[in-house]
Order: C-alpha cells, then sequence, then structure tokens
C-alpha cells in the first residue's frame, strides 16, 4: 500500500511538473503574448500566416487594430512600412494605400488625393514629380492625366526661361537643350564640316548625317540643303537680337531661342531643306516625306513637331532634325513622343 502511494505521488509530481513547465513555456509564446494584449486566437493565426516570429513579436510594440489584419493580407505589404500603413491619412482602401505608402507618397507634404493613383498608373508617370502633377492639376482641371503628366514632365509647369538649368553634359549625345536647359556661352563641341559650304556639326552628326543623305540619293535621288547646323553662342546671340529688333520680343520669343538655349550650339542639330523648297514649304516636298519615314534610321528626330508646340515651346519645324542615335531616335519615332517628354522619363 505504501509503495502504491509512493508511486502515485511520483507519477502525480512528474505529470503535475510537466504541465506547470508547459504552462511556463506557453506563457513565454508571442502567441500568449499578442492573445493577452488583446487578439483573438483567430486573428492570431491570421497573422502567423502572413508574419514570421521576430515580425510577430514586435507587433507587441504596437497597439491592436483590426487594420493591422486587413494589411498584412494585401499584395505587395510590406512588413517594414507597417507603421507607415497605419499612420497614412490616405485612401480607405487598404490595397491603394499599401501601393501609395510603397511609393513613398505618404512622405510628400501633400494631402491625399484619388487622382494620385492614376497618375503613379500612367505611362510616363515621374515618382519625383507628384507634387507638381498635383499643383498643375489644380489650376488645369481641364486636362487629362496623360496631359498632365506630360506638360510637367516637360516642365510646362514653369514659365518658359525659369527654373532654368544646366543641361548634363555627360548625356553627350543625348543631352536636352531647351526653354529650361542651356549651355554655358563657352561650350564648344567637336567639330566637322558636313558638307561644301562649311556647316559644322559633331562627327558622329557629321557621319550619320552625311549616310542618310547619301541614301536618299540612292533610294529616291533626293538631295539636301543644309540651312544651318552649328551655331556658336554668340552666333545665336546676333541671330536672336536681330529677330528682336525686326520683329518683336514676342515674335524672336517663339521662332528663335534666346543664346545658351538653342540646339544648334550643341552641334547635334541640323537644319535642312531641298534646293527648290524654303521653310516655308519644305513640308510639301517628297523629300520631307522620306525624312519621315526613314530619319530614324540613321540617327535623326524632327525636333519641334507639328501639334507639339506646347510641349517643345517652338513653332512647328519641318526642317530641323536631331542627331540622338539609330535605336533612341527609332524609339522616339515609334512612340511618337517629343524629346521634352522622352528625355524626362527615359534619360534624366
Ligand atoms: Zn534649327
Amino acid at each position: 500500500m505504501k509503495k502504491i502511494i509512493i508511486s502515485l505521488i511520483f507519477v502525480g509530481c512528474i505529470f503535475g511538473g510537466g504541465y506547470l513547465t508547459k504552462q511556463i513555456q506557453y506563457h513565454n509564446t508571442t502567441e500568449y503574448k499578442l492573445l493577452t494584449k488583446g487578439y483573438t486566437k483567430e486573428q492570431y493565426h491570421t497573422l502567423k500566416k502572413y508574419l514570421n516570429e521576430q515580425q510577430l513579436t514586435s507587433l507587441l510594440n504596437l497597439d491592436v487594430e483590426s487594420e493591422i489584419l486587413n494589411l498584412v493580407s494585401m499584395k505587395d505589404f510590406k512588413f517594414n512600412h507597417l507603421e507607415r500603413y497605419l499612420a497614412y491619412q490616405g485612401p480607405k482602401d487598404v490595397q491603394e494605400k499599401i501601393h501609395l505608402v510603397n511609393a513613398d507618397i505618404d512622405k510628400l507634404n501633400i494631402p491625399y488625393h484619388e487622382s494620385m493613383i492614376k497618375f503613379m498608373d500612367a505611362t510616363y508617370y515621374i515618382k519625383d514629380h507628384m507634387e507638381r502633377y498635383m499643383a498643375y492639376q489644380q489650376s488645369h482641371s481641364d486636362l487629362t492625366i496623360d496631359e498632365i503628366i506630360t506638360n510637367v514632365n516637360s516642365n510646362l509647369d514653369y514659365d518658359y526661361y525659369t527654373n532654368i538649368q544646366d543641361t548634363d553634359l555627360s548625356k553627350k549625345n543625348l543631352i536636352i537643350v531647351n526653354k529650361y536647359y542651356k549651355l554655358d556661352q563657352n561650350y564648344i563641341p567637336e567639330l566637322v564640316s558636313i558638307d561644301h559650304a562649311g556647316h559644322q556639326a559633331t562627327k558622329e552628326t557629321a557621319e550619320h548625317f552625311n549616310e542618310m543623305i547619301a541614301a536618299a540619293k540612292k533610294e529616291k535621288g533626293y538631295t539636301f540643303k543644309v540651312n544651318s547646323a552649328y551655331r556658336s553662342y554668340n552666333t545665336q546671340n546676333s541671330l536672336y537680337q536681330r529677330y528682336k529688333n525686326q520683329h518683336g520680343f514676342a515674335w524672336a520669343e517663339s521662332y528663335s531661342a534666346r543664346p545658351g538655349h538653342s540646339e544648334h550650339q550643341t552641334g547635334l542639330a541640323i537644319d535642312m531643306v531641298t534646293s527648290s523648297s524654303t521653310f516655308d514649304n519644305f513640308e510639301d516636298t517628297k523629300e520631307y516625306q522620306w525624312l519621315m519615314n526613314n530619319a530614324h534610321k540613321y540617327g535623326f528626330i524632327l525636333r519641334y513637331p507639328k501639334g507639339k508646340e506646347h510641349i517643345t515651346g517652338y513653332h512647328y519645324e519641318s526642317w530641323h532634325y536631331r542627331y540622338v542615335g539609330k535605336e533612341i531616335a527609332t524609339k522616339i519615332h515609334d512612340l511618337n513622343i517629343t524629346y521634352e517628354e522622352y528625355y524626362a522619363y527615359f534619360i534624366k
């Protein structure tokens, strides 16, 4: 009998002790702590499905919120952004909120607006421009999302010749020069002659130009006449001043570039017509049509196209071609966009 009692006590101790140890161990688990914090068992299992142990533990430092349960199961949810998702006074839609915070929109000093998602989904959206898109939309509510993006990417939310930057010369053949990007007064590219009249351009421009006109000659018997190619800062200055004196400021501004802002100073631009046409009627020639279909194959783009005057800031110029290289000229030709748009989205 004594033996039996001792045995029972012994067994009881083992089981009881085991139970106690288990209880203590369970109290140390994240599960227990989260339940104590206020999560239900069901909520805990949802969290566990999406979060690892370390992430679950860090939930102990946050208030219990049903929003957390909504967030964790969403596509593109990032745990390290959790507190920002929770703090962002953005859209009601949780998936959209994740989308915006992941793109750092919550860090901008602008209130949430439903257009934000539309901008982000647009083809040529540039992240750094969100504040400018939103501001531009306020004053241009008649424009579509894509139009706003095009205009802001082309800097049209700034007045011409304001917010001027030195152009990035490291872009070489792809440098941009317009009413917002300028070249230094002393910038002179390495030049070679492109014709017997003494017009000059960069070596690469000249080579491809000659290749292009040789092809036009061979295929169709067409010939072209260069009107202007490289122009120095000083030449541009005289030209602009002369236009201003002859036709007035507004005319000079829309037909000519201020010195430092002419693409002709890059050595990458060539104005050309045929021997029997002028700037005014070059667009009616077969030679022009040939260029429209073929110039990109030699690396040239029509720099100031018809219908894009508001983007380029210049009247349509059927005669002005800009060398950018074959691959990019083809892309611009196929996408049917201006160099302003291309530069902002693909190069800058
Ligand atoms: Zn020109």
